[in-house]
């Protein structure tokens, strides 16, 4: 994770509820050492609207959990919140404009920019892109890399 992305994130520093000290327990949560209230960070808050309402379209993310859309599109570039296949609505290659389900680049124009392959492979900016593409009826969802490797 980058610096930038970090300060982005509004990382918890005391428990809200005694003001106790915090510790990360997992990505974007932190546990109060004192009273064990949890609190989280933005990530935190996205994953966890997530697990407990199912994959949703960023506008409804950011709506509910009060975090910034640009902070969510920063997950969907660093590839920590990905679009799933078969969603109408995807982010775009930086460079072409294709759809990709995250990431800033499409591989083939991540091959391009890399000018080699094996590079362009363990690029942090490279996207995937769709398999399939619904028309409207499924919205922009997405969800969560790390909780779905969980199941
Ligand atoms: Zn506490
Ligand atoms: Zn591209």
């Amino acid at each position: 994770m980058g610096k930038q992305e970090e300060l982005k994130l509004h990382k918890p520093w005391f428990c809200s509820k005694c003001g106790g000290e915090l510790k990360p327990v997992c990505s974007g949560t932190y546990e109060c050492t004192v009273c064990k209230n949890l609190e989280y960070d933005d990530f935190g808050k996205v994953k966890k609207y997530i697990e407990e309402n199912g994959r949703q379209p960023a506008v409804i993310l950011a709506e509910k959990t009060g975090v910034a859309i640009a902070t969510i599109d920063t997950f969907l570039k660093t590839g920590r919140l990905e679009i799933p296949d078969g969603a109408s609505v995807y982010i775009k290659c930086e460079r072409c404009g294709c759809d990709i389900r995250y990431g800033r680049y499409c591989p083939e124009c991540m091959k391009i920019l890399a000018g080699d392959v094996k590079k362009a492979f363990f690029n942090e900016n490279l996207g995937e892109k769709p398999k399939k593409k619904v028309a409207s009826k499924n919205k922009d969802e997405m969800f969560v890399k790390e909780w779905l490797k969980r199941k």
